[in-house]
């Protein structure tokens, strides 16, 4: 369960509302049953029930079981889409491990408004099916021409090129032998990149263009199959 609070040992946490529904109707939980908590500072905590209302509970923190995951450094980058398909992207890049997610404002855009609050719910439960500790880094929307002109010097900006493949270019698994360290794979929306967008990112010194195969993928399988391969490449 995540507790949007810093936990230390001993400390009591109310919970309320869907999480103590949660615990109380449906795991049914009694007075002295153990819960597992995460803060997303410093990691995971056993607690116990120390008092059950109907509608709430009070947990009492007993000790650090796993410090906060440390995880792998890679960013998604990626153009909205319709909610239910970015629902579903957004829990299986947090059940893949990136570290970051950056929704991207493109020319071809169809969706230009990102809901924070239920991307971050949509985490938070994705975290606690998965057991991670630590949950990724929602960034606001960016216009893509800010991405590239702040893009953090020394990380890799692989861009999921659908044309590439046409002219023999490299996949992402070819392009990883290459290229270590810090990055990021950027996936545009579904009508794809503009003309102009697609040179703007190539011409950026950090991007490199790549394929992930012959077929023309979904916007929301294209990002979660790049973050399959970049965290298989790095054994996360
Ligand atoms: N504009 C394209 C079209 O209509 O032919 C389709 C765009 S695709 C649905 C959405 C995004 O997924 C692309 O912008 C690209 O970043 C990524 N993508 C999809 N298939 C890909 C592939 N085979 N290789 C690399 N990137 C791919």
């Amino acid at each position: 369960l995540f507790v949007d609070t810093p936990l230390t040992d001993g400390m009591s946490v109310r919970v309320e509302g869907n999480q103590a529904h949660y615990l109380i109707n449906v795991m049914r939980l009694a007075e002295g049953a153990a819960v597992k908590l995460f803060d997303d500072v410093s990691g995971e905590y056993l607690a116990k029930v120390s008092a059950r209302g109907k509608r709430d509970l009070t947990l009492t923190i007993e000790s650090l079981l796993r410090p906060r995951d440390v995880v792998p450094d890679f960013w998604l980058c990626a153009a909205p889409i319709k909610k239910a398909r970015f629902d579903f992207l957004g829990e299986k890049a947090c059940e893949l491990g990136v570290a970051r997610f950056v929704p991207v404002l493109t020319d071809r855009a169809v969706v230009d408004k990102v809901k924070d609050d239920r991307l971050r719910g949509t985490m938070i439960e994705a975290a606690e099916q998965c057991e991670r500790t630590a949950l990724p880094q929602i960034a606001a929307l960016t216009k893509l021409d800010a991405l590239l002109k702040t893009w953090p010097e020394g990380r890799h900006l692989f861009f999921a090129d659908e044309r590439l493949h046409e002219s023999s270019g490299a996949t992402l698994a070819q392009a990883l032998v290459r290229h270590t360290g810090p990055a990021a794979v950027l996936i545009g929306p579904e009508g794809g990149f503009t003309d102009s967008e697609n040179a703007a990112i190539r011409a950026h010194p950090a991007a490199v263009p790549v394929s992930l195969g012959p077929r023309i993928l979904r916007a929301e399988t294209a990002a979660i199959a790049a973050t399959a391969v970049w965290m298989a490449a790095q054994g996360d």
